[in-house]
């Protein structure tokens, strides 16, 4: 059985014209412990699938079964990581974190507690930053912050809508190279949106394709995880794979021009 079943789901934002479908009798299905990009050009329904995985807004048909089961709503089985920085402004890193252990609905004592939110700040490289409040953080540390608060909450599952979207270059590959590293470490079921292809084959074992409404292509990614840029950005393997996405990607993106132009 897949961990994620993602079962010929058609969906239409309520009060928008029936016609005007986000998605369209689109079907996946993902193994446990595998990374799954969503890449795409802006407006193709990335974050609208995302938040049907999640369970924030409910397919008009087919449906998504986790571990076998057709989800109804958010669950304690995904974590969500968003571009824009959700962390509460009022606590520190350390009870931002503490937030997602409480979430996790697992019982702790208090000591526990605050051990498992240091553990997991250090696992994002933050040992010594609990005590900050967001506002006291970068932009990279407070991704790293919402990262560790995911991985507090101990879902099998991570959802991450363009999380280094609004993060410079370097840094960004920094924390590229985090997640690689994490998703692996704690064995976790990842889907990734992005509309970065570098992005995409650093992290993904495959890459969904997306062009409006449907899934255009499944691109599968062979090298072993997790990933480090400077080992295969130079590789023969590496540049062909980003020749097909380029094409893949673009292609659609003149069709549509195409399309704007003449019709
Ligand atoms: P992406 O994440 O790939 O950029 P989205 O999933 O956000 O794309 O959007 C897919 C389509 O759904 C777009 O045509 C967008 O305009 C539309 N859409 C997104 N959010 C809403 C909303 N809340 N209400 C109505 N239409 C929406
Ligand atoms: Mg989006």
């Amino acid at each position: 059985m897949s961990k994620i079943n993602i079962d010929h789901i058609s969906f239409h934002y309520p009060g928008s014209d029936q016609r005007e479908t986000a998605l369209d009798d689109v079907s996946l299905s993902i193994e446990a412990g595998e990374f799954v990009c969503l890449l795409g050009p802006s407006g193709c329904g990335k974050s609208t699938l995302l938040s049907l995985l999640e369970g924030l807004n409910q397919a008009d048909s087919g449906e998504i079964r986790i571990d076998g089961t057709a989800i109804t709503g958010p669950g304690r089985d995904r974590a969500v990581v968003f571009q824009h920085y959700s962390l509460f402004p009022w606590l520190t890193a350390q009870k931002n974190v503490l937030f997602g252990i409480r979430q996790s609905g697992i019982r702790h004592s208090r000591e526990e507690q605050r051990r498992l939110a240091d553990h997991y700040l250090s696992c994002v490289g933050l040992g010594s930053a609990g005590g900050r409040y967001p506002a006291e953080l970068s932009g990279g540390m407070q991704q790293r912050v919402a990262i560790a608060r995911a991985l507090a909450m101990e879902a099998d599952i991570l959802l991450m809508d363009e999380p280094f979207g609004a993060i410079d270059p370097k840094l960004r590959q920094d924390l590229q190279e985090l997640v690689s590293r994490l998703s692996v470490e704690h064995q976790k079921t990842v889907v990734f949106v992005t509309h970065d292809i570098d992005e995409a084959i650093l992290l993904a074992d495959r890459i969904v394709v997306m062009e409006p409404k449907h899934i255009r292509a499944v691109v599968p990614v062979g090298f072993p995880r997790p990933r480090r840029r400077d080992n295969i950005a130079q590789t023969e393997d590496y540049i062909q794979l980003r020749k097909h996405l380029m094409s893949l990607f673009y292609e659609q993106v003149a069709d549509e021009i195409y399309e704007e132009v003449v019709l």
